[in-house]
């Protein structure tokens, strides 16, 4: 069955199509229609088999325009899955005029206070965080009509459910819920009867997260040899398509030249390009005449982009959440895709804040017959520990593993 039966609206088919969405996965088959009908739902669901567009479609084509009032609310447990679920409206919303805010802790509030100001139809967030913004007076939820629990077992695990009563509490009584858990413990079974009317439940089996299905690996390199170790990496990975991020758009020029130089079919996308660029640039890209596509973090949260081979970080991304925007085009779905990041020394402190924001230890790899100049950023695998990582990458294997340890000159 096609997207289009479901009845949504035209611009939330547009998004569909851009996100290259053929036919609804089984738990979009059943919720879409159950949420369009105004029924409460229980999808005992994974992220992976793509519940965020099972209640984000519908919910879409039925807010409407944007009207600067918050009316609807996504909980989610932790960070990481707060900005991947952002980043997922953000991009099925795209041609609507529906405004976002995301709201973790960890960071800074002065962002998350002018997205809220500027006025967001969708509040994505953690339970702490927002009650936060909820006591400073910058959070208003009393007219959110659609309320979703976003992956609820987790959220009693980690000791959210007190947090959640006292937000769901705030939201107005005349409202839609729907609630994700792949398991229903007792404890969701009362706040289901508490917070739900009459629910219907549609049941799926697992998937894993998209942080999970994508390998990461970090390359560490010293400043100056960042462009060459570049070259011989896509010289040597077997990809059907790969987005190298730079920092700035002039880096993204430099580097688009230097690849073109290589002998690779390059399109660059950043914001100084003409609106005629940039869709030249996606449609190649997408239609395989190149094969790499060289972006900045501007263009990574609008990219209709959905399976690249490869993502490659060229520099380290300043904010965690820019990172999983910019994986979140690769892993998508049943895909498995590979994440490759350069680092150089100055780039430590950003990359722990990603192993942190993501709750995973990202492996530090070396590439085999590279000439490095520097090689204090490496600290070889103590006998009888386990090598840092497991060695591959698609289409060809990395020997030897390293582990990343403090600078030593040697
Ligand atoms: P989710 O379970 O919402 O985290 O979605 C997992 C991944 O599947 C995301 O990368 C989505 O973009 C992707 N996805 C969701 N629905 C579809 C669909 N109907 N066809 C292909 N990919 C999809």
């Amino acid at each position: 069955m096609p997207f289009s039966k479901f009845g949504l609206t035209p611009t939330v088919l547009e998004g569909v199509k851009a996100m290259g969405y053929r036919e609804p996965t089984p738990i979009q088959l059943r919720a879409i229609p159950l949420i369009l009908a105004g029924k409460d739902v229980i999808g005992s669901a994974q992220t992976g088999t793509g519940k965020t567009a099972a209640f984000t479609l519908p919910i879409l084509s039925q807010l409407g325009d944007h009207a600067a009032l918050s009316r609807v609310l996504v909980l989610e447990p932790t960070r990481e899955l707060a900005a991947q679920v952002e980043t997922s409206i953000h991009d099925l919303a795209r041609f609507t005029k529906i405004r976002t805010a995301v709201l973790y802790g960890g960071v800074g509030y002065a962002r998350q206070i002018s997205q809220l100001q500027a006025g967001a139809d969708i509040i994505i967030a953690t339970p702490g965080r927002l009650l936060d913004h909820i006591e400073r007076g910058a959070a208003n939820l009393s007219h959110v009509q659609y309320l979703v629990l976003d992956e609820a077992d987790r959220m009693l695990d980690m000791g959210f459910l007190p947090d959640v009563r006292r937000i769901i509490e705030k939201c107005g009584r005349q409202r839609h819920t729907s609630l994700f858990s792949a398991t229903i413990p007792a404890q969701i079974e009362t706040l289901i009867q508490w917070a739900m009317k009459s629910p219907e439940t549609v049941e799926i089996g697992a998937r894993r997260t998209p942080a999970e299905t994508v390998q990461h690996v970090i390359y560490p390199v010293s400043d100056d040899q960042k462009t060459d170790l570049l070259i011989q990496l896509l010289k040597r990975l077997d990809f059907d398509s790969v987005i190298v991020f730079c920092r700035t758009k002039h880096g993204a020029d430099r580097i688009a030249g230097l690849l073109k130089r290589a002998q690779h079919a390059v399109a660059v996308l950043h914001s100084n390009r003409t609106q005629r660029e940039r869709e030249d640039a996606l449609k190649g890209f997408r239609e395989g005449k190149y094969e790499v596509l060289v972006a900045t973090d501007i263009a990574s949260r609008g990219l209709d982009i959905a399976d690249v081979s490869h993502v490659v970080n060229f520099d380290v991304p300043q904010h965690p959440e820019d990172y999983i925007h910019r994986i979140g085009r690769t892993g998508r779905a049943e895909h498995t895709g590979d994440a490759l990041t350069l680092m150089t020394a100055g780039d430590a402190s950003h990359v722990f804040a990603i192993e942190r924001f993501i709750s995973q230890s990202i492996a530090r790899v070396k590439l085999d017959n590279f000439d490095y100049k520097y090689t204090a950023l490496f600290e070889e695998s103590k006998p009888g520990q386990k090598a840092g990582f497991p060695g591959k990458v698609r289409g060809g294997r990395i020997r030897g593993g390293y582990t990343f340890g403090p600078s030593k000159r040697r």
